[in-house]
Parts: structure tokens; sequence; C-alpha cells
């Protein structure tokens, strides 16, 4: 069957019906959902209006107020129940997120196995909100300082970990003792529905199991930037938590900081990989495979530019060619494909521009054309790989889509400037046996990158480690390491026990 034939519509309805989501939720409405991987159209949804998303700020607010009082341990065994909902339904939530987003099927199922890892890892957490005592210059005192829940947090994400970043805030969220309102990107509405009808069934569960929860404690607002901006103007969302392009960083930050709310922005990278006289060529071209042609290029991770030695670059360049030439790209719910299709028309529009782009500024391109394969209005492309005479033009920006451009160094303190001196600052890479290079890469002077990695690629991450970038990548950190802070307030205690009131720094003032 070519893959236009393929009736992704029925199979899009019968997963979301096994995932819980009823019919009325996604037929009928304005905001028209099509698969990438055939263009098809796959469901048509209502959106919320700024007004109604104001009204489900509040709702949360009123959740918040309830799910604080909550113990920490209690709300841990809701996003347990919750990894329970994602485990028993990790294939067809794994296999909607392939069509909503044309990830391969390893992809799809390894979206839903980080969901899981996250609800594992905050359960844990749950009974280690842990704050400290302090030492105090004043007797028979005591100072601590301790963690309270913040309130409704606000969740907007990107499409392509369309449910993955969800969780890695909302199940941080909810144990710290707060509620969620998300706002999924307008491309990928139909796996949130789902993410958000196993919610409910997790939470019916712990209702009945352990007692009481407040409605609306997670809630999903359906729609696009208008609805983002009402989560990000309303002054009872003390944090919002962005994900996306560094552009909508650029307006969302300013307007949070504004109202002196929080943010965490989760913007675009610039991944770089600096392969050294003495790496190993084997290990080298599978970490830069995968992290550069991987989900299509379409990871905020994805190594998107490659310093090669040039003691090198003649070894492994014409093999990264050969890769290049020979991977497999087609349909992702096919198993032995590795590379999918592009989001829509709009991506594969911003890709040729860079080549094009490229091409002005010296570059040899391998690749980047469309391949035909009966698929409609999809979007696939050849993986494209561009040898740049220097770090200009393109190179600079990200585009979203696989494009590496590949550049030879000869001096590695040359290579590290080079590697830092591009706006974005996400992750990064060095493949070395030579441990003064690879510790150099790691260190204060290395790479300026938010996630450093030696000999493995950029992209990738596990959920226990913080995740985000530094410069336009927006400071942010969430899922694992203490990123939990970033959702609760902290508070200094000072507590006395004594019958005296000694003032601090020695201060007298005595009144009779
Ligand atoms: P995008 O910026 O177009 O949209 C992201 C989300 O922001 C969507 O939900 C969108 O509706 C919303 N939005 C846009 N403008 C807004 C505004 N003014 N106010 C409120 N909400 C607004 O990004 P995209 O195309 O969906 O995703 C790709 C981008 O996301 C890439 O740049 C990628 O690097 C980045 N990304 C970053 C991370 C990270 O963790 N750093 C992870 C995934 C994706």
């Amino acid at each position: 069957m070519t893959i236009s034939a393929l009736d992704l519509a029925a199979e899009t309805k019968r997963l979301l019906t096994e995932l819980g989501v009823s019919a009325d939720r996604y037929i009928g409405g304005t905001l028209r959902v099509t698969s990438p991987v055939n263009g098809n159209e796959i469901g048509v949804l209502k959106e919320h209006s700024a007004l109604e998303a104001k009204d489900a700020i509040e709702a949360a607010h009123q959740a918040f107020l309830e799910w604080r009082a909550v113990p920490a341990p209690k709300r841990g065994e809701l996003v347990r129940l919750l990894g329970e909902e994602l485990r028993a339904a990790k294939a067809a939530l794994g296999r909607l997120v392939s069509i909503e987003v044309g990830k391969i099927t390893s992809e799809g199922l390894g979206e839903v196995q980080e969901m899981i890892d996250i609800c594992d890892f905050a359960v844990g957490l749950s009974r280690q909100l842990y704050g400290l005592t302090i030492a105090t210059e004043r007797s028979e005192h005591r100072m601590m300082e301790s963690w309270h829940p913040l309130g409704v947090v606000g969740i907007i994400s990107a499409f392509n970990f369309p449910v993955a970043v969800w969780s890695w805030n909302a199940a941080l969220a909810l144990v710290c003792g707060n509620s969620t309102v998300w706002k999924p990107s307008e491309k990928t509405p139909l796996t949130a529905l789902a993410v958000q009808a196993l919610f409910e069934k997790a939470l019916k569960r712990f209702v009945a199991e352990s007692g009481a929860a407040p409605a609306n404690l997670s809630t999903l607002l359906i729609g696009g930037r208008d609805v983002g901006e009402a989560l990000v103007d309303h002054p009872k969302v003390p944090l919002v938590s962005a994900t996306g392009s560094t552009a909508m960083g650029r307006v969302v930050g300013p307007r949070l900081s504004q109202r002196f709310a929080r943010s965490i922005l989760e913007l675009g990278g610039n991944n770089a990989a600096v392969i050294c006289p003495t790496a190993d060529l084997d290990l080298t071209l599978r970490g830069v495979a995968f992290s550069a042609m991987g989900t299509a290029g379409q990871r905020c991770t994805t190594l998107r530019r490659l310093f090669v030695h040039e003691s090198v670059y003649d070894k492994l360049v014409p093999r990264l060619k050969t890769a290049y030439g020979s991977v497999s790209i087609g349909n992702p719910l096919e198993t032995g494909t590795l590379v999918g299709p592009l989001i829509d028309k709009q991506a594969f529009t911003n890709m040729q521009s860079a080549l094009e782009q490229a091409r002005a500024a010296g570059g040899k391109v391998t690749g980047g054309e469309r391949v035909e394969n009966g698929a409609g209005d999809a979007f696939y492309v050849r993986p494209a790989l561009v040898e740049m005479p220097a770090q200009t033009g393109p190179v600079e920006h990200e585009t979203f889509a696989p494009i590496l451009y590949v550049m030879k160094y000869t001096d590695f303190d040359q290579v590290l400037e080079l590697h830092n001196a591009v706006p974005q600052g996400l992750s990064s890479s060095i493949f070395t046996n030579d441990m003064r290079e690879a510790e150099t890469f790691v260190s204060a002077r290395g790479s300026d990158c938010g996630i450093a990695n030696v000999n493995l690629g950029p992209s990738g991450a596990e959920i226990g480690g913080a995740f985000g970038g530094e410069k336009e990548t927006g400071g942010g950190r969430e899922s694992g390491s203490d990123a939990w802070k970033a959702y609760m307030r902290r508070a200094t205690n000072t507590v006395n026990y004594g019958k005296t009131l000694p003032l601090a720094q020695g201060v007298r003032f005595d009144v009779e």
C-alpha cells in the first residue's frame, strides 16, 4: 500500500478510543490536524477561547489551594498511578505520537518511556523535597529552609516532543503541590487529548483508592498563540514553562518578567560536536548519524554543526556521506525506517532556503532533496550534509530540519572558540580518547552549553539530569537533578524557642 493510501484517520480514531478519548473531542471544530506521514486529515478540534482559558486558570487555582494541603508522598501516589496508566498505554500512545508527529516507531515508544521514567523519578522525589537546617548565630533558635507549593504551573509545549515535555513538567509540578494548565502545540493536540484522558483515569483511581483530589488539577487548553498568551498574562499563574522556538521565548520571557512571574524557557538549540584526532571513528559515525539525522533533524538537541580535525576529516566525512546516501527514509510506521517526514511544508521550505543560503556562502551540499515516495502532501527529505568553508550564514541559526554543517579544524583552542561562538547554548559533544581534550571540553573553559557530552552525540538525554541550555536557549532547566526547585517557593524560617530575644548582628533595641 502506498503511504498516501494509509487510512490514518481511522487508525487515529481507533487509538484515541482505546486511550479513552471520546470522539466529540476531535470531530467538529476549527483546528484541523493532519498527519505528516501522508498529509491526510486525522482530526478537527474545537479550540478554547482566551476567555475560556481565563476561567480554566481560575478553576486550576482553586484546585491548587486544595492540592497543596495533600502530603507530598500522597501526591506522589497520583503520579505513580499516572505512570501505571502510561505503561499500560505505551504501545497505543507511542503509535499515536508517530502518526501525529511522524516519529519512527522506536522514537514514538521512546517518548512514552520518557514519560514513564519521569513519573518514577517524581514518585521518589515526593519523599525527598528536602529543605535545610542552617546554623544560626542566636542561641535557642533554629533556622531552616522549607519548600512550599507555588500555584498554577502553565505548560506551553512544542510539536516535536508533543507529550514528554508535558510530563517532565507536570510530574514534578504535581508532586510539588501545584496544579497545571497545559497548552500543547496546535500541530499536536490529539496526543495531548490522549494524555489528558490517561491522567483523568489515574485521578479516578487515586480518588477511589487514596481519598480526595480536587477537580481541575490538570487542565488541557487547545488553541494557538492567543491561548498561550492568556496563560502567560494571567496573574494567578506564578510559573510558565515554555518550550519552543527562541522567537516564542523572546515574546513570552519579557511578558512574564513584566509581571514578576517565573519562567522556565526551553528554546532553540544549535548543537555541535567536535571530532578530535584520537576519536573512535566507528563510534563517532553512529553517534553523529543518530544525532544529526534522527527524528528527521527535529529535536532541539539535534546535531547541526560538526567540527572535524583535519587529520581525520578525509576518513570520517566520506563515511558519513555514504551513511547519508543510504539511510532508510520513508513511512515512520514501518520497521526499518530511520528517517520519517518533516512536520509540514513550512519546515521543507525553511530547509530549502537554508540550503540555498549555505550554497551562496560556499557550502558543498550532499542530499537535502525531497524524496518522492507516493506520500501525497507529506514532506520527506534526504538529510543534508553541507561542507562549509567557515561558520557563517545559516550555520549560526537553527533550521529545524536535518542539515549537518561540517567544518574542518586544526587547533583545539580555536575550535572551542568556534564551538561557543553561536547565540544558542543547548547541547554539545566531543569525540576523543584524549583525556585532556575530554576534560577541557566539560570544564569551565570548554563547552558553554547546558549539556556537554563525551563520546556520544548531543541528542537523546535521560530524565535523571537537569535538561536545558544557556544563552538564547533560555536558561531554563526541567526534568531531573534539582530542577524541582523551580516548581516550589522557598521560605527561610527562624524559630526562637528560648525566653529572650537576641537580635542578629548584636543589634540592641531594648524597650521598657
Ligand atoms: P514554536 O515556538 O512555534 O511553538 C511552541 C509553542 O509555543 C506552541 O505551543 C505555540 O502555540 C506556542 N506559542 C508561540 N508563540 C507564543 C506566544 N507569543 N505566547 C504563548 N505561546 C506561544 O515551536 P515549535 O515549532 O512547535 O517547536 C520547535 C522549536 O522548539 C525549535 O526551536 C526547538 O529547538 C524548540 N524546542 C526546544 C526544546 C528545549 O527543551 N530546549 C524542546 C523541544 C523543542
